[in-house]
């Protein structure tokens, strides 16, 4: 962190001096009053000259000798604000915060020489007056026009630019302060365009309003609090407050107009800026760079009026059109333009995701009403075998009754029939009814001590008879002697239809394999055979209620049988699968958590 903060201090520094030895080294470039050289045109070297520069003690003023070269030359003194009354050949130069000219009247050198009076004490060595030759006072005064209104139209552009994006995004406040900050830098370089009017003597107070804004700008840009009840001063009420009562006291205590004071406010603004550096604030190394280059210009007019050297027309033209506050203001809009650029980016790649989403909602929406057309229509189909089912025992045993009425010695022939018809319609009526009541998790397990190797044994010798009547063997493989906790009843029912089906679906004189073994805190009990199998593209099906794969080798089956058993097998927190090679056989897993 000291490091950063060392880091910030020292690229402020150097930023800020490198823009001043540049602006020192290009204001030397030009021509100043005291060398007699004209500020525009090299070629026009010693135009004039100075002489008998002097300040009497005694009447406290200053005053030179302005000495034209020949009689011939027509001579235009070009001056901004002055330190104070300043007299020509006895007339007094009226003052004014542009640049203004003056011709000088032949009939006012005597011996080619004007007495220039400064009525001051303050050396007038760096007062913005010009002497130049008439073709080079038009060009000069028209390139101060333009960087006037050049500095004018950029900084009321930008106030509009964040006014309007302010008015689109009323959460981003910093963009009400760019706006409003850019709106002072407005007034202040409009200000020279109302001279005479009755708002002129806001001049006395924008500077200042300025310099306090930029302190708020920087606090803005990075959401920085102030410590405490202090950050009262950075909401709205707070700044005008501040304004109001800066503003008062430069009316109390003049002196406060004093530049060094208002200049000595930016060091807030450097200390917040390099603050936002050391804790890394996005944009805060453009900030300090801006901040840094904007006050490097604007120490070049009062540290070189300090020195020996004078301040030249064009860097006074830059100061009089106020166009040190750019750099500083353009940064900000730099920051504000990558601020929203990201925002924007973000916003990009979030339509992106949120279209993915969409087109995968939009899949799944489709995959869905595929998966429902499909169930309905196997929903049909099992009606329509149910009621398929339900009808044709109806028809045997309505066939069987018909032939003992007819034939009452029948009797005895006929009745194994309607006995087993009658089995299997109560059998499918039970299914469907068990079916429905697992459904709605309306069947109440019974909750025991199940030990499976019993479990398995009672469902091998309840399905020895379908095993002996196919000629199966029904191998077993019982590993350990697991118990787990639940329904035995159900349970057995869901063991009973997993054997059973592997019975059906394997050829007379096949084999059947149980076996169970223990992994971890789970039985895992399968059931193999070496029948028909199941296709891939049955195999995802076989577990959906009322599926059947139409097949030659179809017991009476009901096609609830794997539903019931996964059903059941789920209730118990277990989990069925299934593992099947068509023609070769099909092996059911069902894994059962186990009490150790
Ligand atoms: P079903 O009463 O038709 O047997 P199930 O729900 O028990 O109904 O089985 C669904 C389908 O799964 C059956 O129609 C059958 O085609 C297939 N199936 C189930 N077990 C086996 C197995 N051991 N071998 C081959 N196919 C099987």
């Amino acid at each position: 962190m000291k490091r950063d903060y060392f880091k910030a201090i020292l690229v402020f520094l150097i930023i800020s001096s490198l823009t001043f030895f540049i602006g020192i080294k290009i204001n030397s470039s030009f021509g100043v009053l005291k060398s007699g050289d004209t500020f525009s045109d090299k070629g026009e070297n010693n135009i004039y000259s100075l002489t008998n520069y002097h300040w009497d003690s005694k009447t406290n003023i200053y005053y030179f000798d302005l000495v034209r070269k020949n009689e011939n030359q027509q001579l235009v003194l070009i001056y901004g604000k002055l330190p104070s009354e300043v007299l020509i050949n006895d007339t007094v130069l009226k003052e004014s915060s542009f640049f203004s000219r003056l011709l000088l009247s032949s009939d006012w050198f005597v011996d080619n020489k004007i007495r220039v009076v400064f009525n001051t004490s303050i050396n007038p060595y760096n007062t913005p007056i010009y002497v130049t030759t008439t073709s080079s006072a038009e060009t000069a005064l028209s390139t101060f026009n333009m960087v006037f209104a050049f500095s004018l139209g950029i900084t009321f552009l930008m106030s509009i630019y964040g006014l309007s994006l302010y008015r689109r995004k009323q959460t981003e406040k910093y963009l009400l302060w760019f706006a409003i900050y850019t709106g002072a830098l407005t007034l202040w370089s409009a200000l020279p365009l109302f001279v005479g009017t009755g708002i002129n003597f806001l001049r006395h107070y924008v500077f200042a309003w300025c310099v306090i804004l930029d302190i708020v700008i920087c606090f803005k840009m990075f959401d920085i609090k102030l410590p405490g009840g202090f950050n009262i001063l950075l909401s709205i009420r707070g700044v005008i407050s501040v304004l109001v009562l800066w503003s008062i006291m430069e009316s109390i205590f003049p002196k406060l107009h004093s530049e060094i004071y208002v200049y000595s406010l930016f060091l807030f603004s450097i200390g917040v800026l390099i603050y936002a550096c050391a804790n890394r604030r996005k944009g805060s190394w453009l900030l300090i760079s801006g901040h840094a280059l904007s006050l490097g210009l604007r120490m070049v007019i009062p540290l070189s009026s300090l020195s020996s050297s004078s301040v030249s027309y064009p860097l006074r033209a830059l100061q009089f059109s106020k166009f040190f506050n750019i750099p500083f203001a353009f940064c900000c809009m730099l920051l504000i333009n990558h601020i929203f650029a990201e925002k924007f980016t973000e916003a990009e790649i979030l339509t992106k995701e949120l279209e993915q989403i969409n087109h995968n909602l939009d899949k799944k929406v489709m995959e869905g009403k595929q998966a429902l057309q499909e169930q309905m229509t196997r929903r049909h189909s099992l009606m329509m075998n149910i009621f398929h089912d339900l009808r044709t025992p109806l028809f045997v045993m309505q066939g069987c009754t018909q032939k003992i009425t007819e034939q009452p010695e029948l009797l005895g022939a006929e009745l194994p029939i309607i006995r087993e018809r009658l089995d299997f319609t109560k059998h499918l009526v039970e299914d469907l009814f068990l079916m429905a009541k697992l459904e709605d998790k309306q069947v109440i397990l019974e909750t025991d001590r199940v030990p499976i190797t019993d479990l398995i044994k009672n469902v091998i010798s309840a399905c020895s008879i379908e095993g002996e009547s196919k000629n199966i063997y029904i191998g077993t493989e019982l590993k350990c002697d697991c118990i787990t906790w639940g329904d035995e009843y159900r349970l057995k029912q869901a063991f009973q239809n997993l054997l059973l089906n592997a019975i059906y679906y394997t050829k007379p004189n096949g084999k059947v394999y149980v076996s169970l073994k223990k992994e971890r805190n789970t039985a895992i009990i399968s059931f193999t055979d070496t029948g028909i199998g199941i296709s891939p593209q049955d195999i995802d099906k076989i577990f959906d209620r009322y599926y059947r794969i139409s097949s030659k080798e179809k017991h009476q089956s009901t096609g609830l049988g794997l539903s019931i058993a996964q059903e059941i097998i789920q209730q118990h927190q277990g989990s069925i699968s299934v593992d099947s090679q068509l023609g070769f056989g099909t092996t059911f897993i069902v894994d059962l958590p186990i009490i150790t």
